[in-house]
């Protein structure tokens, strides 16, 4: 495995391997790897000739107030999971290479960024799209795979891949979860053992949102009172926003007469948890 911090090296290898016809994959990570992580690299292991994944704690999608300078850093165990997961270059840039002096360009994706996510963290998706956008043009994979755990996320680069015609094959692969169902995340490290216990019941309320849907219930607000009405039993816990919106555009449905996505966002302490599960209507219902 080899490690490249310099884009234009990064730059060249793929350029040299694509001219041979390799199928490049790319598993964009801020580090600090998990079993999550772990997944999305053996699924991408499977489907490419070549992997690279990049551990580039993005400063600019961090606002002031946020966690950039907390944000867990583990460099060479990352290169240990990386290599055991058999990933060709750990790409680690560093943020003056991203962003020289005199960088400019950012990229917006206004209108499935808006909501959600982005309105608790303005600052955020315009972060996430253009050190995307930055790191397909550096890495220029073919494929590249990202978690559904963040789903937001993966509309925004949907849409940016869409509209800025990259050549790129988005894969979105399953959240990974704790035994109790807790979302695996880099930022569960920092959860006290009283939040702890509490966190996998953001899952536990998406899940019975999930099952009310499918028995029927079609009324949003009713599904979200449900939700509010278990995580409010908890007084540690604050909820940013539960939403039951349409998977594509994000906005929030009115009735719940197709697929939704079911977005949670809490916070537990100075921790914020996100999590979401997919879900369909599978009866008629009133
Ligand atoms: P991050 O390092 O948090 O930027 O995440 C890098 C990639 O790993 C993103 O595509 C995330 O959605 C994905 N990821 C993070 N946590 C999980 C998880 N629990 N299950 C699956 N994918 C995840």
């Amino acid at each position: 495995m080899r490690t490249i911090h310099s884009p234009s090296a990064m730059t060249a290898w793929s350029q040299r391997l694509r001219r041979e016809g390799v199928v490049i994959g790319f598993v964009p990570t801020m580090g600090a790897l998990h079993e999550g992580h772990r997944a999305l690299l053996r699924a991408a292991r499977l489907k490419c000739d070549a992997l690279v994944v990049s551990m580039f704690v993005n400063p600019i999608q961090f606002a002031p107030t946020e966690d950039l300078a907390t944000y867990p850093r583990r460099l060479s165990q990352d290169r240990t999971i990386c290599r055991e997961e058999g990933v060709d270059v750990c790409f680690e840039p560093t943020p003056a290479a991203m962003y020289p002096k005199g960088f400019q360009t950012v990229v917006t994706v206004p209108s499935v960024a808006r909501r959600w996510e982005g309105e608790t963290r303005p600052h955020h998706f315009g972060g996430v799209a253009t050190v995307v956008t930055k790191l397909f043009g550096v890495v220029r994979p073919d494929v590249v795979w990202f978690g559904q755990k963040d789903f937001q996320q993966c509309a925004v680069v949907r849409q940016l891949v869409k509209d800025l015609n990259f050549n790129i094959r988005l894969i979105v692969r399953p959240t990974v979860r704790e035994r109790d169902g807790l979302a695996m995340s880099s930022r569960n490290a920092f959860l006290s053992t009283e939040e702890r216990r509490l966190a996998p019941m953001l899952y536990q309320a998406l899940l019975a949102a999930q099952r009310a849907i499918k028995t029927g219930m079609a009324d949003p607000k009713t599904v979200q009172a449900m939700m509010r009405k278990v995580l409010e039993a908890q007084p540690a816990i604050r909820i940013d926003y539960l939403a039951i919106c349409d998977p594509d555009t994000l906005e929030p449905l009115d009735r719940i007469d197709r697929q939704a996505v079911i977005l949670g966002a809490i916070r537990l302490g100075s921790v914020r948890l996100i999590d979401n599960v997919l879900t369909r209507r599978t009866r008629g219902g009133t």
